[in-house]
């Protein structure tokens, strides 16, 4: 007689297998779930920590996934799963499903490479190769420890152990400049347009000053000044900290391979910008007013004691956070120098630009 196992059953009633789907909404729901919880809690735990944390019916729903045979669905889901260990900077997951789409050059290009390290991760799509990544992970590793020379921002991520993300991606044509992109609810990510797929050049043949680009969205994902309404700074503060980065790389790295082709200096700096706001009054009614007012700032107490003040107002949590982004107002920031600087003559200094 007949006996009706499952498998027997599945298979008369034509439900062979769980669906290619079905299997990745075990993994990226579980993904998910651990982000959501991290978020909640605010605390600094790290990727790792975080990634160490997936569930085995999330390892197993992938296993399964990655051995379906070849088809669009299992390609599609593969790709979502893709997407979701980036989330999670499950490096191996990526690359083992990146290497399984290697039969479907298309869903293989959407998913994209990705590189992994330490502060960042990165992800190229539109057909950025490996070898680029490490090429931008160079810029960006000597971007980030020329911010730690002149600020020491203590976080990096709005959202406390999580690492930075630049999503880069080639183009044709820049129609839209490298930007912070605010909206991702479980980290900070920069979206960052290229048109060279050999290495990241500045300024582009067409005037893109992509290096500065990179030093002055870093700026953003700090701080934002004012509310979502009101831009405050009227966009000077990442134009300081832009142009403030590229004097000091060029300065610091002249000579090393990383900055070969990095050339905003002569166009972009604060030598500059000091040159041209001289005579302007700092103050916080326009944008001129507001870039004096940095360069004041900088040069009476230097740029530590701004990355200083910075890291009091995120670690006390002051200012409004839209979507986690960190908003600043120049009130907290006086409150701030007040708190974390020492010197009684630097303190009034500030004080009275601030006031
Ligand atoms: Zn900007």
């Amino acid at each position: 007689m007949l006996r009706l196992t499952p498998v027997l059953l599945f298979a008369l009633l034509g439900l062979a297998r769980p669906d290619a789907d079905d299997l990745a909404d075990v993994y990226v729901r579980e993904v998910q779930k651990i982000n959501e919880a991290h978020v909640a809690k605010q605390r600094a735990e790290t990727e790792e920590e975080l990634g160490a944390k997936l569930p085995k019916k999330a390892t197993r729903a992938l296993e399964k996934l990655l051995k379906e045979k070849d088809g669009a669905d299992v390609f599609a889901a593969l790709v979502r799963c893709g997407e979701a260990a980036l989330d999670l900077d499950r490096a191996k997951d990526f690359d083992r499903i990146a290497e399984r789409l290697g039969a479907s050059a298309e869903h293989a290009a959407e998913l994209g490479t990705a590189l992994s390290r330490p502060r960042f991760l990165l992800r190229g799509v539109g057909g950025l190769d490996a070898a680029y990544l490490e090429h931008f992970a160079e810029v960006l590793d000597a971007t980030l420890v020329g911010y730690d020379e002149l600020f020491g921002f203590a976080e990096w991520s709005k959202v406390p152990g999580k690492k930075l993300r630049v999503r880069v991606h080639l183009e044709e044509k820049i129609t839209r400049p490298p930007h912070f992109a605010p909206q991702y609810p479980f980290h900070s990510e920069i979206d960052f347009p290229v048109i060279d797929p050999q290495r990241l050049r500045s300024p582009t043949k067409d005037g893109k000053f992509l290096f500065y680009g990179l030093c002055h969205e870093l700026g953003h994902v700090i701080a934002m000044w004012g509310d979502r309404r009101n831009q405050a700074d009227h966009h000077t503060w990442a134009h300081y900290t832009g142009v403030l980065l590229v004097e000091h790389l060029t300065q610091s790295l002249e000579n090393e391979a990383v900055m070969k082709h990095l050339r905003d200096v002569r166009w972009r700096s604060l030598a500059k910008e000091r040159e041209k706001h001289e005579d302007v009054e700092p103050g916080t009614a326009d944008g001129e007013a507001a870039m004096a007012l940095w360069i004041r700032l900088h040069d009476a107490v230097g740029s530590q004691a701004i990355g200083a003040a910075i890291n009091y107002m995120d670690a006390k949590g002051i200012g409004p956070r839209v979507n986690r982004v960190r908003y600043y107002g120049y009130d907290d920031l006086a409150e701030a120098f007040a708190k974390t600087l020492e010197d009684e003559d630097r303190r009034a200094s500030v004080a009275a630009l601030l006031r």
